[in-house]
């Protein structure tokens, strides 16, 4: 059953729900409900989130638009802050900076910079992530990262009492990782440097290039998580995977996509456990054959037994 708890400082449509699904919050399409679950639209709400919370001691996991998750078939326990809601965005059009809030699709962002004129985020726009949760990634493609344009985020501490402001050499960015990875403080807004001036046409035909690009060669119109593991440098991931000849590789309805051998692809009613499986599996195989070890770069929330990975 379905209960919820309004907050003091909340809009009458920001409660604290009971036993929402996640799956329609993931881009894998698949995870068991959070017990408790809220989208905060506003600094008081998400404060009084991590006071309920902290009162209760009930653990808190943070969720951006989900696309780089793989959330548990048993759900995940505690409170899920989403930052859906935190949608701000306010350009400066005299230093070049644009702050937005977490919640914000950096996607959308890079066609707005672009509409602008303003170039650096033309890479971003394939990423079906949210600023916050790519700040923390430290998301990147086609040569450019978050590290490259952040410029500072504002932090909230995981007990919802302290904001500070942490700059991009506090981040500790290396690929694909940040200090804020599996930390508890929440990012609610980002400042990016970009670069104004330049002719609309051209950077929207750059970022255009770029989503043509992916389009082509990954599997955008399934659900899934983008890369599931970390490239091992100098190799890449997908063609190990390919190589060991794992293409095509099912389990359930989760499969090895045939486009891009990085990417596991929901092909219909996976379960959490069919992906995990189908991970070990790869993992296993490439192992096996090339004595490399794969890491994911997918992160695991909710109860998934001991796994070593
Ligand atoms: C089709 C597809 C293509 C992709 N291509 C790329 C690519 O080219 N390059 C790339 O780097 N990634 C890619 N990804 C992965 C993913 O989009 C990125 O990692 C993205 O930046 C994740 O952002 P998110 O908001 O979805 O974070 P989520 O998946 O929601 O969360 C990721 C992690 O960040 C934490 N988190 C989220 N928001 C916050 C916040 N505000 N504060 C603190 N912690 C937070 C979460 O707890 C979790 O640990 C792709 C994914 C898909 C599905």
């Amino acid at each position: 059953m379905v209960t919820s708890v309004q907050l003091t400082s909340a809009a009458p449509d920001c409660a604290i729900q009971s036993q929402i699904s996640l799956a329609r919050f993931t881009s894998f399409r698949v995870g068991g409900p959070a017990e408790w679950y809220v989208a905060p639209r506003t600094l008081e709400e998400l404060r009084d989130s991590f006071e309920w919370a902290d009162r209760r001691s009930v653990p808190v996991t943070l969720l951006g638009a989900g696309s780089n998750l793989l959330v548990s078939d048993g759900g995940i326990e505690g409170l899920t802050v989403s930052t859906r809601h935190l949608r701000r965005m306010a350009f400066d059009r005299e230093a070049g900076r644009v702050t937005v809030g977490a919640g914000v699709s950096i996607a959308t962002l890079a066609w707005k910079a672009a509409a602008l004129g303003w170039s650096g985020l033309e890479w971003a726009v394939g990423i079906p992530g949210s600023l916050g949760g790519s700040a923390v990634m430290n998301a990147g493609a086609h040569g450019g990262e978050m590290k490259d344009v952040l410029v500072e985020a504002e932090v909230l501490s995981a007990d919802g009492n302290r904001l500070e402001t942490l700059k991009r050499e506090d981040f500790g960015y290396g690929y694909r990782t940040s200090v804020l990875q599996g930390d508890r403080r929440l990012v609610t807004q980002t400042t990016l440097q970009l670069t104004p001036g330049f002719d609309p046409a051209l950077v929207k035909a750059r970022t255009r290039r770029h989503l043509e690009q992916r389009h082509s060669t990954q599997p955008y119109h399934m659900p899934s998580c983008g890369s599931v593991f970390r490239n091992p440098e100098p190799h890449k991931a997908a063609w190990l995977i390919e190589q060991t000849g794992l293409k095509g590789l099912r389990r359930g309805d989760a499969e090895v996509a045939q486009m891009h051998a990085n990417f596991i692809l929901n092909c219909g009613e996976a379960r959490a456990a069919d992906i995990l499986g189908l991970i070990e599996s790869v993992r296993e195989a490439v192992y096996h054959r090339w004595d490399v070890v794969l890491h994911p770069e997918v992160k695991m929330l909710g109860a998934f037994g001991a796994i070593a990975m």
